[in-house]
């Protein structure tokens, strides 16, 4: 599932492309919006909310779209081949006379009413990269369950929007935490979500989530997709298991040298590597 920081580049670079311009084509590739035509319409502007893509069009409408785990919009040049996957994974085209927007494998895309945005994004915590962030409400909401492993609260985005995998990971590294701390009990709740935040805003401009300050391959996450190689911070090796409600498990990463807090016991036969 894309960051936050990901979706806020996705619609930064959309509105560049389509804002202000009219659309000369608009084919939306999903039966229920099969016979609706928005060509002709100006695009009035682009904007993320948490992981959700809003594209407000002339006549107070938005095309709502959200990518989970795989979609993407990618933008191209007219006459330019499309390389973004199979055709059948069309959901969307926006045109207009400088720039083309296809949206792959969106498993969300509908059409609403500006007004009534909140339909689709109303459930939402502080967006940690909206212009209405709010720190403490964050916390608040973050908190409301002192019970839920920290790990998946970071994850609701009825918290705080804009938390994937990586960061949720990276975040209780960086706190010192494991993913399975009760959150009521992680110390200076104000402090991981600070740091959400500025994790966010240093990569939004950027592809990657780099949490290390280091650029190199492999040195670019302190644990996250690094299961079984050594913590840059101790040397330990970086352990790897499930976290999350029956169905909505994520792959979580942690340092159970670095991070204090329960964390499940390793699975038998795969006993810490030796040095
Ligand atoms: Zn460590």
């Amino acid at each position: 599932m894309p960051e936050g920081d990901t979706i806020w580049l996705a619609a930064h670079r959309l509105h560049w492309a389509l804002a202000g311009h009219v659309l000369l084509r608009a084919d939306l590739r999903v039966p229920r919006l099969a016979t609706t035509d928005l060509s002709g319409r100006h695009v009035e502007e682009v904007v993320a909310r948490g992981k959700h893509l809003l594209i407000r069009v002339e006549g107070g409408l938005t095309l709502h779209s959200h990518l989970r785990m795989d979609g993407s919009w990618q933008l191209y040049a007219p006459g330019e081949r499309w390389r973004g996957g199979p055709d059948h994974q069309v959901r969307a085209v926006l045109a207009n006379a400088e720039r083309v927007a296809v949206g792959y494998r969106l498993p969300v895309l509908e059409l609403l009413r500006t007004a009534e945005e909140d339909r689709a994004v109303g459930h939402l915590g502080p967006d940690l990269l909206g212009p209405d962030w709010d720190p403490q409400e964050a916390v608040r909401r973050l908190t409301a369950d002192p019970a839920r492993p920290v790990g998946d609260a970071l994850l609701d985005q009825r918290n705080l929007a804009g938390i994937g995998n990586v960061y949720k990971c990276e975040l209780c590294f960086l706190r010192g935490v494991t993913p399975w701390m009760p959150v009521g009990e992680v110390p200076e709740p104000e402090r991981i979500v600070a740091l959400a935040r500025k994790l966010l805003q240093a990569n939004k401009t950027r592809h990657g989530h780099i949490t290390t300050g280091d650029t190199r391959r492999g040195r670019t996450h302190w644990v996250y997709g690094r299961g079984r190689h050594d913590c840059l911070r101790c040397g330990t090796a970086i352990r790897v298991a499930e976290l999350g409600p029956p169905g909505q498990t994520r792959v979580t990463y942690w340092c159970p040298r670095c991070q204090r807090g329960p964390a499940p016991a390793p699975a038998p036969g795969s006993a810490p590597r030796s040095h």
